[in-house]
This record gives C-alpha cells, sequence and structure tokens, in this order.
C-alpha cells in the first residue's frame, strides 16, 4: 500500500516560493489501478516524482507498505526505488541497444548474471506479445510496439508497482486501447498494482479502479471512478 499523506511541495521563485503540491493525501491499494488525473500545470510529474522517490517533499510522508520513505537512509531509498517502474509518453528507449538489449539493461545495472537475463527477457517479449522482436531495434517498431518494449523493460526488474506517466499520449486510439488492455492484463496476471498518470479523462475510465483528480497542486476529489464521474 502506497499512502501519501499531506505531502506538499514548493519551489523556490524570484517572487517567493511556488506551491506545486498542496497537502495532498491519497491511499493506493496493493493490487490497484489508481488513476491520477488533472490538467498541464496540476502537479502530475511533482506527484510523480515524489512518490518514485526522485524528489523530497517539503512535507508529508510518503509511506509504503508501512515504512515511512523520508526516514530512509539515501541508499535504502535508492533500493526501495527498485521497486517502483516507469513508463513514459516518450518510450525512452535506447536507440542504439536491440529491443531484447533494452530490456536487459535494468537486469544488467542490478547484476542479474547474462544468460539468466537473456532468458528473462525472452519471456518479458512473450508477455508484452513481441516474442520476434528480440533483434529488432527501437527505430523499427511503431508507437505502440515501443510502448510494449518499455513495458518489458519496466517489468524486468520485478516491481510491485508500475508508473505510468501519459504512457498513451503519444499513440493514437486503437493503440491506446491494446497498451491500457496489456497493462490491465499485467495487473491482473502479475498482482502488479498500476499507478496511471494522465491528463486524459478516457484513459482513466477505460482501465482505473479509483481515481484522484488534482487542480492547482490539491487533490479535488478521489474515490472509484464510478463515484468520481458519474453525473448527478
Ligand atoms: P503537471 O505534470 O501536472 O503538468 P508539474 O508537476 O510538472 O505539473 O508542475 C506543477 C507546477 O509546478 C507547474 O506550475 C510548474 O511550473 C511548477 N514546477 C514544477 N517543477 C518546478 C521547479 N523545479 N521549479 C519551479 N516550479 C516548478
Ligand atoms: P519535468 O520536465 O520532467 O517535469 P522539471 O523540469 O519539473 O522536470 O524538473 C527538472 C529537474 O529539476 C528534475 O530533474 C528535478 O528532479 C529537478 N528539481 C525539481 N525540483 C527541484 C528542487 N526543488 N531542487 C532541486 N532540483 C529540483
Amino acid at each position: 500500500m502506497i499512502e501519501i499523506k499531506r505531502l506538499s511541495k514548493t519551489f523556490p521563485t524570484a517572487e517567493g516560493t511556488f506551491t506545486a503540491l498542496d497537502d495532498v493525501n491519497l491511499t493506493i491499494s496493493d493490487g490497484d489501478i489508481y488513476g491520477i488525473v488533472g490538467m498541464s500545470g496540476a502537479g502530475k510529474s511533482t506527484l510523480v516524482r515524489c512518490i518514485n522517490l526522485l524528489e523530497r517533499p517539503t512535507s508529508g510522508q510518503v509511506v509504503i507498505d508501512g515504512e515511512d520513505m523520508m526516514a530512509l537512509s539515501t541508499r535504502a531509498l535508492r533500493e526501495r526505488r527498485r521497486s517502483i517502474s516507469m513508463i513514459f509518453q516518450q518510450f525512452n528507449l535506447l536507440m542504439q541497444r536491440t529491443c531484447l538489449k533494452n530490456i536487459c539493461f535494468p537486469m544488467e545495472i542490478a547484476g542479474v548474471p547474462k544468460e539468466a537475463a537473456r532468458k528473462r527477457a525472452l519471456e518479458l517479449l512473450d508477455i508484452v506479445d513481441l516474442p520476434d522482436k528480440a533483434d529488432s531495434y527501437p527505430a523499427q517498431l511503431s508507437g505502440g510496439q515501443k510502448q510494449r518494449i518499455a513495458i518489458a523493460r519496466a517489468l524486468a526488474s520485478d516491481p510491485k508497482v508500475l508508473l505510468c506517466d501519459e504512457a498513451t499520449s503519444a499513440l493514437d486510439p486503437t493503440t491506446t486501447r491494446s497498451i491500457l488492455r496489456l497493462v490491465q492484463d499485467i495487473n491482473k496476471r502479475l498482482g502488479i498494482t498500476v499507478i496511471v498518470i494522465t491528463h486524459e479523462m478516457t484513459v482513466v475510465e477505460e482501465i482505473c479502479s479509483h481515481v484522484a483528480v488534482l487542480e492547482h497542486g490539491r487533490v479535488m476529489e478521489t474515490g472509484t471512478v464510478e463515484e468520481v464521474f458519474s453525473n448527478p
């Protein structure tokens, strides 16, 4: 479970300070597909960086499985960060490496032996339904296929949480649906908690069970998708 408690983040500016996140409270249960929706500038990226432990909040807590992340050493934080994987709008694949080598990359960093990494990467290519793309380069793939490779790479570190940051924003509606179905399938089959950050309500409506609406750094509403999106 991820608990965001009274989290605020301010940035220094020429005029004083700017509040990017203001007293944010969220509870994300294990196995959930949780949507965080908001317009540009709402504070989504800042919240993502706080959840994936890249940014220290100004105040408040990020508690993961009962453990306060703010209380951990830098070294322990780096270790915890490995249980949270991300996918992005621009895929962020390494263009000079084959798909297989892209998927192996996080395992290489973690010190997994080459042959074991290769075997796991091939399994992951099956999971994302691109078994014949091991030796292709990212430039030879469509956007949807690139995102599938990025998903395989994200899964290579056996994460507990998959953070999807505008992961379908560069894709057409049909491809978006197929990527969302894959994410849903991964959530069910592998039991990975999914957090979906997006400016698109339709994405949230399509796969999320719970949603938080972020506006000007504040959580305006939280609840099930039905509760938040039903028109009274
Ligand atoms: P979103 O991802 O929803 O578009 P962001 O989290 O990127 O929102 O930004 C929220 C607000 O915080 C924006 O107004 C942005 O300009 C401001 N902001 C983000 N990072 C910084 C920073 N490092 N310094 C100053 N202001 C920032
Ligand atoms: P993005 O465009 O990905 O949302 P930003 O432009 O908001 O990122 O931030 C750029 C960089 O500044 C990031 O690497 C972020 O970690 C760093 N950063 C943000 N806030 C702070 C801060 N308060 N102090 C130091 N570095 C910061």
